[in-house]
């Protein structure tokens, strides 16, 4: 039986003024529409790991709150019924809260109000899934909180927070989710949990890694069936890859995919993936260059780590393209991967007695995050030159510009951007050093033109 929580207002006082001020106003609101809202969620989970001081905050202001509201009566069920008990909260709350965004998704009419500063709380009305066959998206009807809880994924998510009403304060924990953070267990809620939903291995090892949590052994057990079952062909999409991006941001990526490995669950992503030190060691490399020239290359900023890790993951494999646009990453992503077949040939190319003009031919080719991909899969001799052409060779420039061409009489035209070249890989080579040198340079083997104005004479064009 659900038992009441002593100790709500401490809980609470663990929150920002904002978000206190904002569950204040859903539980007066849900009582004046006869609602029940309930707090459910990581939200549950993360404030009493606090208060037990286990576990400090996720950063306070980005805490995302999930609300669940509970009606009167039961909704018509069929998903047809146009206003859900959470549509009708989240309405009420964005007019108290003009400020914010109101987003409604999917058929049961999820709401989401989303601040400026980017606080976001998801109201959903009471609801329960079933799933057709394993690992298919699931059906949903509208329930009672006690089917929303079972719904979800581990006991210790499946905690529910009375937030009005004579029963405010009131925990729900029909799962044991309580006895489960307290021990440290990740148990899920049902035998064939992990089997509809596959995705669920990515989030069971996340949380063990971020808590420093277990699986309880019955939950293994199901989850190394679930993985020898060969579900992973049916795994695939925007779910499997948010799954992804959380574990690669996160500091605690290595243990995690340690922790798949040992599972096999990362045949999920690929039959042929295997974690290995140097698998491990070229994610690394990423997240070390990534964040090293992030701020020279603007273009990095784009780019979460994340997002290259992830690459850097799938780089090797066969049909790595099809397999992440299965994962739904970026087209310039799918592009980068698409790319494996030239990166292999500049690895052929890339001698340490490489002139750097040689280098730097060879990798302008490339935009920078895909020289940061190159790099992760590079032996060393070639990592060193790749590292130098980010860090000095990429910004030289010839000593001389288009400018200066035409005061030396050069006209404007196709072959400027060939002289350019020249000059700067003569420069990157040190064979000119001075301006003078290049003027000198440049009269010797670009003859100023004759009768046609529109292209200076290249007398050698070899290097
Ligand atoms: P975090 O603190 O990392 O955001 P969270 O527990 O809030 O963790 P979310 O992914 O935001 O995780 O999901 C919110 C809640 O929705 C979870 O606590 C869980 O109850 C439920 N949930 C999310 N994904 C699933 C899933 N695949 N299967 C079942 N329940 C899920």
């Amino acid at each position: 039986d659900p038992q009441a929580h002593p100790s709500l207002d401490l809980t609470f006082a663990a929150l920002s003024e904002q978000h206190r001020h904002l569950l204040q106003r859903a539980a007066e609101m849900a009582d004046a529409r006869g609602l029940k809202v309930y707090l459910v969620g990581g939200a549950v989970r993360d404030l009493l790991l606090y208060q037990w001081g286990r576990q400090p905050l996720p950063d306070l202001e980005r805490l995302d709150l999930d609300l669940v509201v509970d009606g009167p009566y039961p909704l018509r069920g069929d998903g047809a019924d146009p206003t859900g008990w959470g549509l009708i909260l989240g309405q009420a709350l964005q007019q108290h809260f003009p400020e914010a965004r109101l987003e409604i998704h999917g058929k049961f009419q999820t709401a989401a109000l989303i601040w400026p500063g980017g606080v976001c709380v998801d109201i959903a009305s009471a609801r329960t899934e079933f799933y057709p066959y394993p690992a298919s998206p699931p059906e949903v009807a509208m329930g009672s909180i006690q089917q929303d809880l079972y719904r979800r994924d581990f006991s210790i998510n499946a905690l529910a927070l009375r937030l009005n009403g004579p029963q405010r304060g009131q925990l729900l924990d029909f799962f044991g989710g309580q006895a489960d953070l307290r021990q440290g267990l990740i148990r899920v809620l049902h035998p064939n949990s992990f089997v509809e939903d596959p995705t669920r291995i990515y989030r069971a090892v996340r949380f063990a890694v971020r808590l420093g949590f277990r699986l309880d052994s019955s939950t293994e057990e199901r989850l190394r069936a679930a993985v020898a079952s060969g579900l992973h062909d049916a795994v695939g999409g925007d779910r499997l890859k948010q799954e992804l991006a959380y574990i690669l941001g996160s500091r605690d990526w290595p243990t995690a995919f340690q922790q798949l490995s040992e599972w096999g669950a990362l045949r999920c992503i690929h039959p042929d993936l295997e974690w290995d030190p140097s698998l491990r060691q070229r994610l690394q490399r990423v997240g070390y260059w990534a964040t090293h020239f992030r701020h020279r290359y603007p273009e990095l900023g784009s780019h979460e780590i994340w997002q290259l890790r992830l690459e850097a993951l799938l780089l090797t494999l066969p049909q790595a393209p099809q397999v992440a646009s299965q994962l739904h990453l970026t087209q310039a992503g799918i592009e980068r991967l698409s790319t494996y077949p030239y990166y292999q040939k500049v690895l052929a190319q890339l001698h340490p007695e490489l002139p750097p003009s040689h280098v730097v031919e060879l990798l302008q080719r490339l935009r920078i995050p895909a020289v940061i991909l190159l790099a992760a899969i590079a032996p060393k001799p070639a990592r060193r030159l790749i590292w130098r052409y980010l860090q000095e060779w990429h910004w030289v420039k010839p000593l001389l510009n288009g400018h200066d061409l035409r005061r030396l009489g050069y006209p404007p035209g196709p072959s400027f951007q060939e002289i350019l070249d020249q000059l700067r890989y003569r420069t990157l080579d040190g064979q000119l050093t001075t301006p003078a040198e290049a003027e000198t340079w440049l009269k010797e083997h670009f003859s100023l033109p004759q009768r046609d104005p529109q292209s200076p004479q290249l007398k050698n064009q070899s290097k």
